[in-house]
């Protein structure tokens, strides 16, 4: 589903990601750890195809095709997510209004008939029991003064009503408290099948207790300088990111 060879990027002439080589299967959870700055959160924003980072070489395939030559949008139509990738607020917009446009795009991008209303009021009830989100939630101006938590929740909501064939979340390393954790957990547990695949980046362990990754991928200074399967993140906590860092510090 998702092969990255040799992917090189960089942002303001500075290079962050040294050849990075990643292949997804179809049903795979994958999870992505590393120390602070080893360019966890580029290699998700090169992938959801953001403007200000330079891909320098090396290559990504989405379902046999280019992704690197598609916009945003295109990513998104071809089947991609990228968690964060609404975070603005925006006065006077409900999500639901938000989410009706999201997915007409996706459909149209498909060549599929926009949803009528009934059709949308149906798929958005299914997705709302899914992922647990109240009615009051989507009513509300797109993450106007929501919590933390209501906003995890509204992301993992436009997650299950965008079906994805490749979720990716970038966790950022602050703010993600427990209940956050279980929010995001029990939303990609929800939406997981055979079909799709799930990319999960974070920098702590804990979340991993909840989204159980099949694949566990130490990315430091560039490079994913260890794969294996959960019992590597384990060992990541007991022993933290030092022994990484020592062991790659010349990589
Ligand atoms: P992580 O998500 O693993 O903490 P990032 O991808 O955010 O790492 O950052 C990787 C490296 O790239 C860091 O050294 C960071 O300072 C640098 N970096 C990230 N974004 C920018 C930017 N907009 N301008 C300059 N350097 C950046
Ligand atoms: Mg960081
Ligand atoms: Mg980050």
């Amino acid at each position: 589903m998702l092969s990255i060879k040799n992917l090189q990027a960089g942002i303001e002439g500075k290079d962050i990601l040294k050849g990075i080589n990643l292949d997804i299967k179809p049903g795979e959870v994958h999870a992505i750890m590393g120390p602070n700055g080893s360019g966890k959160s580029t290699l998700a924003s090169v992938l959801a195809g953001r403007q200000d980072y330079e891909v320098t070489g090396g290559s990504v395939e989405f379902n046999g095709k280019d992704l690197l030559e598609f916009s945003p949008e295109q990513r998104a139509g071809e089947g991609l997510f990228l968690a964060f990738q609404y975070p603005v607020e925006i006065p006077g917009l409900s999500t639901v209004n938000f989410m009706k446009t999201a997915v007409n795009e996706v459909r149209k991008y498909r060549g599929e008939e926009p949803l009528d209303a009934v059709a949308f009021l149906k798929l958005m009830k299914e997705k709302m029991a899914l992922v647990n989100i109240s009615k009051e939630l989507l009513t509300r101006s797109l993450n106007e003064g929501f919590s933390g938590g209501e906003k995890k929740r509204n992301e993992v909501f436009q997650m299950a009503m965008l079906e994805p064939k490749l979720a990716i979340l970038d966790e950022t390393d602050s703010g993600l408290d427990i209940d956050a954790i279980r929010i995001a957990a029990h939303g990609v547990n929800a939406i997981r099948t055979k079909d799709n695949a799930v990319l999960v980046i974070t920098h702590y362990q804990r979340l991993l207790d909840y989204i159980v990754p099949d694949f566990v991928h130490v990315l430091y200074n560039g490079r994913i300088v260890k794969s294996g399967t959960k019992e590597l993140a384990l060992e990541l906590e007991e022993t933290g990111y030092d022994q990484i860092k020592s062991d790659y510090q010349f990589a």
